[in-house]
């Protein structure tokens, strides 16, 4: 069983100093591409922070593995690591390695950011309160009422959780892997009460939703194309991307173009490293600031 984090262990005894070295870790398969550590060293240098942020791709040596998180996370603590940020394939793996979990990741059952604090390994997931903190600054007065969801994967799991605890009326969720769908229904609706439903008839389920949040790998430059009929998109419909590469899919293009209102991938994306941030450092980053570093990132990172 695990703690839950107190303040005393957590953000108040976080706080690190300008002109103190602090180093964080992405420890995760196939990450050469991702946008954490220039974003975690940028913000840190505005609040005069040493930050290094250390990629331990698990893909640049052969046979390494989830198995390794023990020896990485005993070596993080060992040298000194302020935390680590998790990812595929290493998000549930890590569970039974912490001390302690935030109630949002008990809840998701799965940890993006290990906070190292007096030894002690913390466990939190600002994967669906960073799609909730994009989202909000998106898209302000949102239709909660009936949302669909599309994709029921890990991002999709994450974004279920924070869309429930945000105040959707009724999640309507689709996956063509009916295990992973049940499951996730079943998973939210013992949280939250019954307020998701596992979608059979899409165009059923589009016809009065008042929102559609896009969390499958569909419309990324290497999986190019719609993840559902354009003839469903209305006016009167908000959309919430998760792609970011690129920034603007071929659903914000068609969404845009049936005058729908959207917010793209790059909220999310933010989001998470926001908090990621403020739990690694216990300082309070600049989110606009942050998303505008993020942007140019994108766009230099364009093929
Ligand atoms: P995943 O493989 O864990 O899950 C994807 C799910 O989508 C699968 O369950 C699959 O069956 C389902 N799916 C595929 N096509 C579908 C369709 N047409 N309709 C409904 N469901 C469908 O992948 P993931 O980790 O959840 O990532 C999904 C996407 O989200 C990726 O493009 C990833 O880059 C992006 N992502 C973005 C952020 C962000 O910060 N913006 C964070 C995490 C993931």
């Amino acid at each position: 069983m695990y703690a839950t984090p107190s303040l005393s262990t957590d953000m108040s005894a976080a706080t690190h100093t300008a002109g103190r070295k602090v180093l964080i870790g992405l420890i995760g398969a196939g990450i050469q591409k991702s946008l954490s550590p220039a974003m975690h060293e940028q913000e840190a240098r505005e609040h005069g922070l040493r930050l290094h942020y250390q990629l331990i791709d698990l893909d640049r040596t052969e046979g390494a593995g989830a198995q390794d998180l023990p020896t990485l996370l005993h070596a993080a603590r060992v040298m000194g690591y302020a935390g680590c940020n998790v990812t595929y394939p290493c998000k549930q793996a890590v569970l039974p390695l912490l001390d302690e979990l935030s109630d949002e990741a008990r809840a998701m059952g799965a940890v993006n950011t290990v906070v190292i604090r007096d030894g002690r390994l913390i466990g939190h997931n600002t994967d669906g309160s960073g799609w909730a903190r994009g989202f909000t600054r998106a898209l302000p007065g949102a239709d909660l009422s009936r949302v669909v969801l599309l994709g029921a994967g890990g991002a999709g799991a994450a974004i279920a959780h924070a869309a429930l605890r945000l105040g959707v009326g009724e999640l309507r969720i689709a996956d063509p892997d009916p295990a992973r769908l049940a499951q996730l229904v079943a998973d939210v609706n013992a949280l939250y009460g019954a307020r998701a439903v596992a979608v059979s008839d899409l165009g059923l389920a589009m016809a009065d939703a008042t929102g559609l949040i896009h969390a499958t790998p569909t419309g990324m430059d290497k999986l190019p194309g719609l993840p559902l009929d354009e003839a469903l998109l209305r006016a009167d419909l908000w959309v919430s991307e998760v792609v970011y590469f690129p920034l603007d899919t071929a659903l914000l293009k068609a969404a845009r173009a049936k005058g729908c209102r959207v917010s793209d991938g790059g909220g999310m994306a933010v989001g998470q490293a926001v908090g990621a941030f403020e739990l690694f450092t216990g300082l309070v980053p600049d989110a606009t600031r942050m998303e505008a570093h993020f942007r140019a990132l994108v766009t230099a990172a364009k093929p």
